[in-house]
């Protein structure tokens, strides 16, 4: 099963993301861990990541399908996998296009998480992390044990700039730029999953399986 999860910041994607990897048995890949893993690896394509990550450059396309394509060749990959954050851009939907059908395969499902706006702003303004560790509280799901004061360090919890309303919105503003054409290019394609991302981790997580089991069975 090959599966891609588009979702804002806010929407619970990582938490989503980490719960279908581990029900339906395939790893969850995301840009970011790629990108780390490579620098760390040291392979051709690893080191010339790192080199343009090292003068703060944007690693361009070719390079990231690259380490993709790495990627989804080992083994564990070989029944399927979720990306998560990735593709970003329609060139890196099509180059991924390509690469899929040259080994006769194609993505089954495209999940997009909808959030709305104040829903996403009401989640990240809950959250605080400590000055001194860097652990992350939320009022609601993980209050700590004693309010602005962090359980590991006795840190004073602050609120990330991120995190802050009129951020919030901005970030949303942009994801949602970003991602429109994406999400057209796979509606196109008949793969598009709109999913609603208001509720509950439960509640978001039924409706994402719903949509995964209907885009698998034929
Ligand atoms: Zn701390």
């Amino acid at each position: 099963m090959r599966l891609v999860l588009l979702g804002p910041p806010g929407a619970g994607k990582g938490t989503q993301a980490e719960r279908i990897s581990r029900e339906f048995g395939i790893p969850k890949i995301s840009t970011g861990d790629i990108l780390r893993e490579a620098a760390r690896n040291g392979s051709e394509l690893g080191l010339k990541a790192k080199g343009y990550m090292d003068k703060g450059d944007l690693v361009p396309d070719d390079v990231i399908l690259g380490l993709i394509e790495e990627r989804i060749s080992s083994d564990d990959a070989a029944n399927g996998f979720l990306f998560d954050g990735f593709p970003r851009t329609i060139a890196q939907a099509e180059g991924l296009d390509r690469m899929l059908s040259s080994r006769g395969v194609t993505l089954d499902v495209v999940i997009s998480l909808d959030v709305t706006e104040e829903n996403v702003i009401e989640r990240l303004s809950r959250r605080y992390v400590c000055s001194e560790c860097g652990r992350v509280f939320n009022l609601v799901t993980k209050a700590p044990a004693r309010k602005g004061l962090c359980d590991a360090c006795g840190g004073k919890l602050i609120q990330r700039e991120d995190d802050r309303r009129e951020t919030v919105a901005e970030r949303l503003r942009v994801y949602n730029e970003q991602t429109d054409p994406l999400r057209g290019f796979y509606r196109q394609r008949s793969i598009l999953a709109a999913v609603d991302g208001n509720g509950t981790l439960e509640e978001v997580y039924g409706r994402i399986r719903r949509e995964i089991t209907r885009g698998i069975s034929p």
